[in-house]
């Protein structure tokens, strides 16, 4: 491991002073995921400003009935909350698909949305080909094995996916991403706070590096109280998405008013499935629409030598998904 510095801060405003004009020093919440790189040699910051005791944890209603998730909120205590069980079942269910208990009792929000890709080759530094952590140096899983690997919004310079489940459930719900920086405080959408990889897969958000993120904002949206969130993956628990699809329905007897859909597993940032929320729209919520919608999501889809298995499998899962909720009384 390099050598940092470390300290400790007590109010949002510290943190964002401690670390402006710095872009080698990162801000330290749950760690689980920043500390692994570290130990790795992928991530190497010269200062840790430890946030973890930041009032930071609420998880409150707004005037507008939407949900408020402070950035220091554990996953654990966002699943089980009843504001989000309730009204949100999609976002509890993803949170409570990923990683371990103890993992969940550790991992933040903020620091949930800012996990890193789990491409092997991302993750060993004595790999020499890897324009995400060694820009302008090639990608090593674009020839290589893919498995894990993107189907949708790639570029030739990155095929890595983002790895977490809670994103997914946001993205479908439209949260809105709070950040504070130097220049104050600032909101940034969902779908424009992971970005795809383009050019420049090192960046895998619109965050700058001394913005401090301080909360998640859930809209209200009467039915999101009918969604779930399906998994799929290569093992039972503690395993990353090979696909996953967030999906709520609002029907009229059996007719589609709404439809908010997002996929994971399938590309560098969470993908917002707005073909199928498209084609369903007014139609009847039965099996036939949902595969339809399914293929036009996955038009533009482009499998590699191991991965290609994930475009129908997006298919059917959108479907499957879409089918359960359509389900639920
Ligand atoms: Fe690196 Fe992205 Fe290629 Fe993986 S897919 S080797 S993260 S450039």
């Amino acid at each position: 491991m390099n050598p940092f510095s470390y300290s400790r801060v007590a109010d949002p405003g510290e943190a964002v002073h401690t670390l402006a004009g710095k872009p080698q020093g990162k801000f330290l919440g749950g760690g689980t995921n920043l500390i692994d790189l570290m130990k790795m040699g992928v991530e190497t910051p010269n200062e840790l400003v430890d946030i973890n005791r930041l009032p930071l944890t609420q998880i409150e209603e707004l005037p507008d009935k939407g949900v408020r998730i402070g950035a220091l909120a554990r996953n654990s205590d966002v699943a089980e909350h009843e504001l989000i069980k309730t009204r949100y079942p999609v976002l509890s269910l993803a949170l409570l698909s990923g990683a371990s208990p103890q993992l969940r009792n550790m991992a933040t929000v903020g620091g949930n949305l800012l996990q890193r890709t789990r491409c092997y080759y991302f993750y060993d530094p004595a790999f020499p080909a890897c324009n995400k952590r060694k820009p302008g140096s090639g990608c090593g899983a674009l020839d290589g094995y893919n498995r894990i690997h993107a189907i949708l919004g790639q570029s030739d310079q990155c095929i890595a996916t983002h790895p977490s489940d809670m994103c997914v459930a946001l993205a479908a719900l439209d949260a809105v991403v709070r950040v504070r920086g130097p220049k104050g405080e600032r909101e940034i959408s969902f779908g424009n706070f992971h970005r795809l990889p383009g050019n420049t897969p090192e960046r895998d958000t619109n965050l700058a590096p001394d913005e401090l993120i301080v909360s998640v904002d859930l809209p209200a949206i009467s039915f999101a109280a009918r969604s779930h969130y399906l998994k799929v993956r290569d093992r039972a628990s503690y395993a990353f998405a090979l696909v996953s699809v967030a999906a709520a329905l609002d029907l009229d007897s059996n007719k589609v008013k709404a439809a908010r859909v997002a996929l994971g597993g399938v590309a560098h940032k969470p993908w917002r499935a707005h073909k199928v929320e498209t084609e369903i729209n007014g139609k009847s919520a039965d099996e036939n629409t949902f595969r339809a919608a399914a293929e036009a999501e996955l038009a533009a889809a482009k499998g590699y030598k191991y991965n290609s298995f994930k475009i129908e499998l997006a298919k059917r899962a959108i479907v499957c998904a879409l089918s359960t909720v359509a389900a639920m009384a």
